[in-house]
């Protein structure tokens, strides 16, 4: 069956909730990316699974993302279905276990914990996206990182069945899990909480924020985070090695191509700066890579996952 054949039956299936060419630069924090050919926001899991179900059985390829706060879209956008998962089902709290829906966003989970006086996910604070972009990256901050406080997990397995999973099947890695090698969709994740004091939790979060006010670019600035990972410590018990401060002394802070530049305050924040696109990102960050491996003879990998329009995430 042609594509055009088999986009035309998934959007029968699914009227009002599947769009067509939606362009992808309206969800992606750095608001760079073409059209995906179908598109829908989905807000339960009821919706989801036959969504993601039909798309496999027409064999129309099918990305999730939440945030889009870690992704570098193709100019040409997606060949297939972006599904974008935003469900916001309450959170269930069995102290001192929390559940969580995988779209719902780092930051309403924050507002929740703060007011319920749950503590342990403070360093979390003012990092963009959803729950289930922070599980796939392993996101964190200052040496912490989600996967410390996941306990279980509901995913997606292949017969597009909900089956519960243990932390030791994420793999997790730094900014990394299993996921990027074998792509399954996150539903819910159950995290471990400690009781604290709310305003105490509140004021931690406040500080958190503040501290990445000075490094990060206003929220009004399109960019998507750190570009590359930072470097393993040089010796045990050390701390990572900045990337930024590499990609500095190799001068990337003056670095621009097209409508992509390195943010003037963090040399590993590449911002767009109007009309940027995603050949401009690419072609900045092997610029900025190049100077560091010239330099130091380290090689950068990239933190910021890129969606390719026939591939998908690679
Ligand atoms: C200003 C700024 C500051 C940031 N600071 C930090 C920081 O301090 N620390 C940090 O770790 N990150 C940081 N990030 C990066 C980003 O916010 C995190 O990686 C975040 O967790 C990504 O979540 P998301 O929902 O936006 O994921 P997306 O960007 O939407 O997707 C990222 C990947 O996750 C996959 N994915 C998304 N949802 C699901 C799901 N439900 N199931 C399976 N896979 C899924 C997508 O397919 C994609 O491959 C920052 C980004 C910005 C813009």
């Amino acid at each position: 069956m042609d594509r055009e054949k088999t986009y035309g039956l998934l959007l029968s299936r699914f009227p009002g909730i599947i769009v067509r060419d939606e362009p992808l630069s309206r969800h992606t924090t750095i608001q760079i990316g073409g059209p995906a050919d179908l598109f829908c926001e989905v807000n339960s899991v009821k919706t989801l699974l036959p969504v993601l179900q039909s798309s496999c059985e027409l064999r129309i390829p099918a990305v999730v993302i939440g945030g889009g706060s870690n992704l570098l879209v193709d100019d040409k956008g997606f060949r297939g279905l972006i599904v974008k998962f935003v469900n916001r089902e309450p959170l269930y709290l069995d102290f001192p276990l929390l559940t969580v829906s995988a779209g719902q966003t780092l930051r309403e989970l924050l507002e929740y914990t703060a007011e319920h006086s749950l503590s342990g996910l403070e360093f979390l604070a003012g990092i963009p996206g959803s729950v289930g972009g922070a599980v796939y990256m392993n996101a964190g901050a200052y040496g912490k990182t989600i996967s410390e406080l996941v306990r279980r997990a509901v995913i997606i397995g292949n017969d597009h069945e909900l089956q519960t999973v243990s932390p030791d099947f994420f793999q997790f890695n730094y900014r990394s899990s299993i996921l990027h090698a074998c792509p399954r969709i996150v539903v819910s994740v159950t995290l471990e909480v400690s009781r604290g004091d709310a305003s105490a939790i509140r004021k931690e979060c406040e500080r958190v924020i503040a501290v990445r006010a000075g490094k990060h670019p206003k929220p009004s600035v399109p960019c998507a985070g750190s570009y590359f990972k930072n470097l393993p410590p040089e010796r045990p018990g050390e701390n990572r090695r900045a990337a930024g401060y590499l990609l500095e002394q190799a001068g990337a802070k003056s670095m621009k191509i097209g409508g992509a530049g390195v943010y003037s305050e963090h040399a590993n924040i590449i911002i767009n700066t109007g009309n940027a696109t995603a050949q401009d990102v690419l072609e900045l960050g092997k610029k900025m890579k190049k100077a560091v491996f010239e330099k130091y003879n380290i090689m950068l990998e990239e933190e910021v996952r890129f969606l390719d329009a026939q591939k998908g995430i690679i």
